[in-house]
């Protein structure tokens, strides 16, 4: 899918660039050329009966920064309009998005499927935490639709997939599971961090609902927390909207701000970034040390069919093995010198992480070898510096491997 695709997909009246930069855009009287932070906990009212009739939902306005808040409506629109969504809610964070969106869909007795190969917290989220209120969830191979249509059962409500994956890069045939979900009335929620707006529009593809970590490519220079569940109307108010108002994960406006501030380079960030990382992942292929290389916009990436199909461009992250396991990935991470050790991603700045000893420390390590997470697993964040020197500081750390 091409960019253009993209913008097709999205049946943006405004091309993708333009949203990015006015989409959602309210001003004040002041007229103000940049969005307006509107660092308020409340609102006050004309009257007793205008505060009345607001609470009502009568009179359209804000009300309390927990509920809504102007700076972040902005937000909400900007990312409802990019997505091709009829309605978007900003979380705190994005773990705030994924565990709303999910609780808002079951309750007691229901059943969840979700692809094993997820991000840690959203894992836990699925394995742990729903299983405490009576949701029973089953872990699939994301890339096996016959393990999803297996795993259902009559009370499955929700589907949930991470594509591509944290930190394998696994793709997963967002349409063909939809597909699944529609015909047993399950819901799918799909975790669209690692494509980015830019790259893959689920609802396009057939999902119900849309999150973000927006603290990832969304933000792009490491300030700070944000999330976003996209979806219809519907949706939106049927299961979530009455959860976050009433359980507080609120979006604060000055995130919200810098958020959209982010947004307006989104697109010239991603198309970056991504250039960059394909020029990495085809040097780094071709580098006797590295054992394994995982690369969406590379033919050898297992699911590359699905990849031409279903995305407008590959990722800003590349998955690769060192041969020596542990060992070798701490002395090639500990080498590096513009890359920096951080857990973050989708940043300005040049990020490698070992996920086995920190996003996925938690699991044994079995449970790891089935999320694809090996010892001698890195996970490359790439950013805005000049490739060349990214492959220099590449080249001189597998040295020392
Ligand atoms: C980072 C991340 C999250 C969680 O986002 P936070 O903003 O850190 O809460 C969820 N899913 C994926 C795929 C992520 O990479």
């Amino acid at each position: 899918m091409s960019n253009s695709a993209a913008n097709k997909a999205a049946s943006l009246a405004r091309h993708f660039e333009t949203e990015l930069v006015h989409g959602g855009t309210l001003r004040s009287q002041f007229a103000e050329t940049s969005e307006a932070l509107f660092l308020t906990q409340g609102h006050v009212y004309d009257s007793a009966e205008q505060c009345e009739k607001r609470f009502l939902g009568e009179d359209a306005g804000f009300i309390y920064a927990r509920f809504s808040n102007p700076t972040v409506a902005m937000f909400e629109k900007r990312m409802a309009l990019l997505e091709g969504a009829e309605a978007a809610r900003a979380t705190a964070t994005g773990m705030a998005a994924v565990t709303a969106a999910l609780m808002g869909l079951v309750k007691a007795g229901d059943h969840v499927v979700a692809a094993q190969a997820l991000f840690g917290s959203c894992r836990y989220v699925v394995e742990e935490h729903l299983p405490r209120y009576g949701v029973e969830s089953t872990l699939v191979n994301g890339t096996d639709l016959d393990a999803w249509r297996k795993a259902v059962r009559p009370n499955t409500k929700v589907f949930f997939l991470e594509s591509p994956a944290n930190p394998t890069l696994e793709v997963i045939d967002i349409e063909a599971v939809a597909k699944i979900a529609k015909s047993c009335g399950a819901k799918l929620i799909v975790d669209n961090v690692f494509a980015t707006p830019l790259w893959q529009k689920p609802l396009a593809l057939g999902a119900d609902c849309v999150t973000y970590s927006a603290t990832k490519h969304i933000d792009g220079q490491g300030r700070c927390l944000g999330g976003v569940i996209l979806a219809s109307e519907e949706f939106i108010t049927t299961h979530v909207h009455t959860l976050l108002r009433q359980t507080g994960p609120a979006m604060s406006p000055f995130n919200a701000w810098v958020l959209l501030k982010g947004m307006e380079t989104l697109s010239l960030r991603i198309e970056r970034q991504t250039r960059t990382a394909a020029t990495l992942a085809d040097w780094l292929a071709g580098q006797k040390k590295v054992t394994k290389l995982i690369f969406p916009g590379r033919k050898d990436h297992p699911q590359a069919e699905i990849i031409a199909r279903q995305m407008g461009g590959p990722s800003t992250l590349i998955a690769l093995e060192v041969a020596g396991g542990k060992a070798a990935a701490f002395r090639f991470l500990n080498a590096l010198k513009i890359f920096r050790i951080s857990n973050n991603l989708g940043d300005a700045k040049s990020l490698a992480v070992h996920p086995a000893t920190t996003t996925h420390q938690r699991f044994t390590p079995e449970v790891r070898a089935s999320m694809g997470v090996g010892d001698g697993l890195v996970r490359l964040s790439v950013g805005l510096e000049h490739p060349d020197d990214l492959i220099a500081d590449l080249e001189a750390a597998l040295a020392l491997v």
